[in-house]
């Protein structure tokens, strides 16, 4: 991985756009895809990056209601338009469902070509770094609580590992939604600062078994959504913390995508398992609105020049960050 000159996005397709990046989100997708992950990249040499926020400074063919200097944030999901899924709003759930940065060139650059229909208005009340780091996390976030948790008001949710974007974005969501919280961390560090930004309760789970301090608070029923972005090594509490009929959603594997699953306590406790990742563009829109209503701020961990980006992308991967780490391309 390194940072080169490479040549500016030209003869811009139709229905594209090209926007002046200011500032990228890290995630953990970045590191998956250079480790050559499943069907990772397209041709090398390969630009990473999925969330970005900056400016619209080239309009191609067939785009409307755009225009050049116009800030902006993207929607790194793309999706064919075509097929079933697509037609019925579903579009992540497209069979072709790829994502910039992944499937195409990414955002980390000074310039990048993306379709007009991902890309949507910068929130007013966010900065760029703010606005660059937001969409990809804050959009899984969104879909495993609402859409698939189908999170009420007065619901326990507890949210596995706090300090990555996904976790901290399902607590800042879970708490604009009215429900309770409870975070994990090995961190005491980590989850006094999860307390000052609405965590109603944090479990250290180096020195505290998750599953006793979760009966413990909620007198003894369990939780009625857990968010799990770890896997492996979270996957067997899950269940022991998750009330009768509750739900456990799964986005993210950072500790392994292999477990064991206790069938008998899956159907007695008639228990719900979700697979989710990212979202649709109807989800980012309800998100969207949420976010600006609510005026919620994206936790920032650090903001980095771009050159920075090796040792930004060890701190991900070695879980030291609290929050969103920024790569800054332009001001
Ligand atoms: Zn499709």
């Amino acid at each position: 991985m390194k940072v080169e000159e490479i040549s500016e996005p030209k003869a811009l397709l139709k229905g594209e756009i090209v926007i002046q990046v200011k500032s990228c989100g890290l995630n953990h997708l970045d590191i998956w895809v250079r480790k050559g992950g499943r069907g990772a990249m397209g041709t090398m040499p390969h630009t990473l990056g999925s969330d970005t926020a900056g400016t619209v400074v080239a309009v191609g063919e067939d785009v409307c209601g755009m225009e050049t200097g116009d800030e902006v944030i993207l929607n790194p999901g793309i999706s064919c338009g075509r097929c079933e899924s697509c037609k019925r709003g579903e579009n992540s759930e497209c069979e072709s469902f790829g994502i910039i940065g992944m499937s195409r060139q990414g955002t980390f650059a000074e310039l990048v070509a993306v379709p007009a229909c991902n890309v949507y208005p910068k929130p007013a009340h966010m900065s760029f770094d703010e606005a660059g780091a937001f969409v990809l996390s804050c959009l899984t976030a969104w879909r495993m609580l609402i859409t698939k948790g189908e999170l009420n008001p007065g619901q326990t949710v507890l949210i596995n590992g706090t300090g990555g974007g996904v976790a901290l974005y399902a607590l800042q969501l879970a708490k604009i939604a009215g429900a309770e919280t409870i975070v994990t961390s090995s961190s005491e560090e980590k989850l006094t600062r999860a307390r000052q930004i609405g965590a109603d309760y944090g479990i250290n789970y180096k020195s505290e078994d998750i599953a006793e301090r979760v009966r413990d608070v909620t007198g003894g029923r369990g939780v009625d959504i857990v968010i799990d972005t770890v896997g492996t090594s979270t996957w067997e509490t899950d269940f022991s913390a998750v009330r009768r009929g509750g739900k456990i959603v799964l986005c993210g594997v950072t500790s392994g995508h292999k477990a064991e699953i206790n069938l008998q306590q899956l159907y007695w406790n008639q228990l719900t398992v979700m697979g989710s990742t990212m979202g649709s563009d109807e989800d980012l829109r309800q998100m969207l609105k949420a976010v600006n209503a609510a005026k919620l701020r994206p936790v920032i961990d650090s903001v980095r020049p771009l050159d920075d980006v090796r040792e930004a992308m060890n701190k991900m991967e070695e879980g030291r960050q609290f929050g969103k780490i920024v790569l800054k391309v332009s001001e």
